[in-house]
């Protein structure tokens, strides 16, 4: 089902949503205070234009209350990040994604109703740690403050034994949720099969049970 998006702020990150967005065919309104910033987008988005996005009835004259989802992306200017906010919720747009700066402007974010709030330098940051720690961590996921996901390899140690074997619930209070093998994904993993070069497992748990799990299982010497 097609959806109409809009995208608040096109510096970087905005930007490459705005992009994608429209590549991927959606209907993208784009909107920046900064004349230069929306004559780039003339001929990638579907509409963009130059607006200040804290005023709400230059909102409301873009017909942005039509629009299924807004994203913000306005990094910088938090104030204006935050009275961007209050004013689509007023106007009860079915989902306002918001991009936060720092952990405060997160916490403000979620109290004034913002659906989701998105902190990319920071998410990157932690992905690529877990990745330096080890090339066998392919990804991580945070899914709250002390829970996320990840998605290892299996390396040396872990190669030829079963989860049985590995018994990663008891030692790490981790649990296996998937094993990928190609392009499969199996979601109910046989605990007796042993594992192969190449398997990706995709471990839920508690961040401190990830991280002995990781430096005990992952990380080859
Ligand atoms: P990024 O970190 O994504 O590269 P940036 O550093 O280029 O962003 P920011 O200051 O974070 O820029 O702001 C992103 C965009 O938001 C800028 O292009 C800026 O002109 C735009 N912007 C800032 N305030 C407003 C506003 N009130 N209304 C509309 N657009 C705004």
């Amino acid at each position: 089902m097609k959806r109409d998006f809009a995208v608040i702020g096109l510096g970087r990150f905005g930007g490459s949503i705005c992009r994608e967005l429209s590549m991927e065919g959606m209907e993208v309104l784009a909107i920046d205070i900064d004349e230069d910033k929306v004559n780039e987008f003339k001929n990638i988005a579907s509409h963009a234009v130059i607006a200040d996005s804290t005023d709400e009835a230059t909102l409301k004259d873009l017909g942005i209350k039509n629009i299924d989802h807004v994203i913000v992306a306005i990094g910088d200017n938090i104030q204006a990040s935050i009275l961007t906010t209050v004013v689509l919720t007023d106007f009860n747009i079915k989902k306002i994604t918001v991009k936060a700066q720092n952990d405060y402007h997160e916490k403000i974010l979620n109290k004034i109703g913002a659906d989701q709030v998105v902190h990319p330098e920071r998410d990157m940051g932690k992905r690529i740690a877990h990745n330096i720690i080890s090339n066998n961590i392919l990804d991580y996921l945070e899914l709250s403050d002390d829970h996320s996901i990840v998605e290892v390899k299996v390396g040396a140690k872990m190669l030829g034994k079963s989860l049985i074997d590995l018994d990663i619930r008891a030692n790490y209070g981790c649990n296996v949720v998937a094993i990928k093998q190609g392009k499969d994904i199996n979601v109910s993993p046989s605990a007796e099969d042993k594992l192969k070069e190449d398997d990706i497992l995709i471990v839920i748990g508690a961040d401190k049970d990830i991280s002995r799990f990781e430096k005990h299982l992952v990380v080859d010497e």
